[in-house]
């Protein structure tokens, strides 16, 4: 490991004070210490942010719910409020890495978590997100957990996070403050695809700290569920999975949300898909419509290409599930 230097942060304003170039933020660790282990980065300087006060959950007057940055995946997970309106955003927690990750991962540390290509890890491979201009070993090397949507010629890596499907789904909200001041980005702005920089994960700037995930009213709390299919039943990353979240009125779809995760370099959100099934009836022969529509300019890379057949299927069986399921609190 590379020498570095620590210090703990005890109040927002010397976080942000502390993060100049070669620092990095340090939150439940099980992401960043893993990569400088790997030496895939390495930070000269570690601001420790656990001693923030952004360790709670409020109610906005909007009706919404906004969750410190330091809260942990598990205590988000089973805090009573998001189990009650928004079980979607639980499930999906729940459905991610282990017990014991998920007492120490941060919602914060999940939004910024990194690609788990395998060739981003090693290196002694090329890999333009951990060295720029370097060369993309995935497309044409073992792609199974690889991009079907919205990669490019530089990279066709995968965001991992099952939290941010969820978030994605309910139109969350991140806040972030630097020594600049404080800003707000809408979810679906937050992660980016990789086009020609797939170094960049997301538009949050260098100098920021997330501060807070906000949630509107809207919880979709009786008809949602989060499919994630995976090689073993707990404890792997998503090949593929699907928030969704549906309004109905009797048999009639009134308003649904879609994300997918596993699929693209950020969670995947097709809005004009979802369109397509407002006003319709929820049945079967539309959900296969709807699933048709978002795979549509699918792209495989050999190993990888069954996930186009399985998104579908996943979508299919998602929506099915989501209209059946009632929300039992
Ligand atoms: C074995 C294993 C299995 C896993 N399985 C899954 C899974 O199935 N599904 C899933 O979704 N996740 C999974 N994870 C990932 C896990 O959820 C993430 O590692 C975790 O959420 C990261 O949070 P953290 O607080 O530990 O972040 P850290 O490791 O502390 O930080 C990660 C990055 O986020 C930055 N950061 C942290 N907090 C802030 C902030 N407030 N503002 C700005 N930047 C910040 C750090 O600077 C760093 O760059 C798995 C992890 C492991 C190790
Ligand atoms: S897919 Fe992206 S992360 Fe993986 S090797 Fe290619 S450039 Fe690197």
């Amino acid at each position: 490991m590379n020498p570095f230097s620590y210090t703990r942060a005890y109040g927002l304003d010397t976080a942000v004070e502390e993060k100049v170039d070669g620092a990095d933020f340090v939150a439940g660790g099980t992401n960043l210490i893993d990569l400088m282990k790997e030496n895939v980065t390495h930070p000269q300087h570690l601001i420790d942010i656990n001693h923030l006060p952004l360790q709670e959950i409020e109610e906005t007057e909007s009706g919404g719910i906004r969750m410190g940055a330091l809260m942990r995946n598990a205590d988000t997970a089973y805090h009573p409020l998001v189990e009650q309106r928004y079980p979607l955003l639980a499930q999906a927690i729940l459905a991610g890495a282990s017990p014991q990750l998920r007492n120490m991962a941060t919602d914060g540390g999940n939004l910024m978590q990194r690609t788990r290509c395998y060739y981003f890890y090693d290196t002694a491979t090329p890999c333009n997100k951990r060295e720029p201009g370097s060369g993309c070993s995935a497309i044409n090397g073992f792609n199974r957990i690889h991009a079907i949507l919205g990669h490019s010629e530089s990279c066709i890596a995968t965001h991992p996070s099952d939290m941010c499907v969820a978030l994605a789904a309910l139109d969350a909200t991140v806040h972030v403050k630097s020594k600049r001041g404080e800003r707000s980005i809408p979810f679906l702005e937050f992660h980016r695809l990789p086009g020609d920089t797939p170094h960049l994960d997301n538009t949050l700037q260098a100098d920021e700290l997330i501060t807070a995930i906000e949630l509107p009213a809207k919880g979709f709390a009786d008809h949602y569920t989060y499919v994630k299919i995976r090689d073993r039943q707990s404890y792997a990353f998503a090949l593929v999975s699907v928030a969704a979240a549906l309004e109905l009125d009797g048999t009639t779809i009134t308003d649904v949300r879609l994300a997918l995760g596993g699929v693209a370099h950020k969670p995947w959100r097709d809005t004009q898909a979802e369109t397509l099934l407002k006003g319709k009836q929820a049945t079967r022969e539309n959900f296969q419509q709807v699933a048709e529509s978002i795979l549509a300019n699918a792209q495989g890379f050999g190993h990888n290409t069954f996930k186009i057949e399985l998104a579908k299927r996943a979508i299919v069986r998602a929506l099915l599930e989501a209209t059946q399921n009632e929300h039992k609190s």
